[in-house]
């Protein structure tokens, strides 16, 4: 897939064997059955089925590119764990990017977000954090439909200076609920690439002042390559 705008072109879902730039970190947090593991099928898959339950914490990689830019993604699904709030804390640890699902048809899943949030700051308060609201689709059902509404929850991503908040269906295709899951992970992309941007526009001021150049400077566009067999994470890791 394919998108021009503001001169960036940007690619998603790249093959596993593209080179990147920068690899990140990124969890869900948040509730059970509030359509995390969902979220992942759309975003990479383009599918929506009854998941089986995961067994224990997962890695997906979504890699992604904006011009030059290939960022990868790596993202963190726990499976039955966030039942019992008892994530370890090597779930939380070198987060980059925090994002946080509730259900809207589901009061206590807003709710709960609130300690999903203090989870992740009091383990890594460094992270960008994004709000989620699923099941958008639900939104007119007579029954079991919407309980929280997008101002109340637009107001908490506010006070406490989420990076971006959006709602979401992860069930029906080519809906603009749809593309709002799309268009979240093309915003944590083009943030990384802003940040890639700035550090490399200062490596060319220094190289042109003759000030001193880092060795981390000096990588600065060099591309990583995806790691081989042994030397790879294994995609599955029991808690
Ligand atoms: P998780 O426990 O947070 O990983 O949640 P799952 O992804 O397993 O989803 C829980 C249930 O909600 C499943 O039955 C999904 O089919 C359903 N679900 C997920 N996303 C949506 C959505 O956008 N709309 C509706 N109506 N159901 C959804
Ligand atoms: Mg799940």
């Amino acid at each position: 897939m394919k998108e021009e705008e503001e001169n960036i072109t940007i690619k998603r879902n790249l093959a596993e064997s593209e080179q990147y730039d920068d690899s990140i970190k990124v969890i869900l947090l948040g509730d059970s059955y509030v359509g995390k593991s969902s979220l992942i099928n759309r975003l990479i898959n383009n599918k929506f089925s009854d998941l089986s339950s995961t067994l224990s914490i997962e890695y997906h990689t979504y890699i992604t590119s904006f011009n030059e830019y290939t960022l990868r993604m790596q993202i963190w699904d726990t499976a039955g764990q966030e039942r019992f709030n008892s994530i370890i804390t090597n779930y939380y640890k070198g987060t980059d990017v925090g994002i946080f699902l509730y259900s809207i048809d589901k009061e206590e899943s807003f709710q709960n977000i609130e300690i999903w949030f203090k989870n992740l700051k009091d383990n890594n308060d460094n992270s960008l954090n994004i709000l989620i609201g699923n099941k958008r689709d639900l939104e007119n059902e007579k029954e079991g439909g919407r309980v929280v509404t997008y101002e109340k929850a637009e107001k908490f991503a506010e006070e406490n200076q989420f990076y971006a908040f959006r709602e979401i269906s992860c069930k029906i295709k080519e809906t603009y609920e749809v593309d709002n899951i799309y268009e979240i992970f093309d915003e944590i992309g083009k943030h990384f690439y802003e940040k890639y941007k700035e550090k490399k526009n200062k490596v060319e001021t220094s190289v042109d002042m003759n000030y001193a150049v880092t060795d981390s400077m000096l990588n600065l566009g060099k591309k990583h390559r995806i790691k081989q067999e042994n030397e790879s994470k294994p995609k599955k890791k029991c808690c």
